[in-house]
């Protein structure tokens, strides 16, 4: 499977990605992936949910 990455903004900026970290979609700017990395937990934030049996995508809820 393969991302066009054309198809998909930064999260945070906007702009066109050009990286998908973290389960987030980011453009090269390390504040956009750093943010992306704060978003999910931190390193593993998305394997530690699966190890508990949630979701790996969260659902955000304090931006609800
Ligand atoms: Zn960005």
């Amino acid at each position: 499977m393969s991302i066009n990455f054309d198809d998909y903004k930064c999260q945070f900026c906007g702009k066109v990605s050009t990286n998908f970290v973290f389960a987030a979609f980011v453009c090269d700017n390390p504040e956009c992936i750093e943010k992306a990395r704060i978003e999910r937990g931190g390193p593993g934030g998305h394997m530690k949910r699966k190890a508990e049996g949630k979701p790996i995508i969260p659902d955000y809820p304090d931006k609800r």
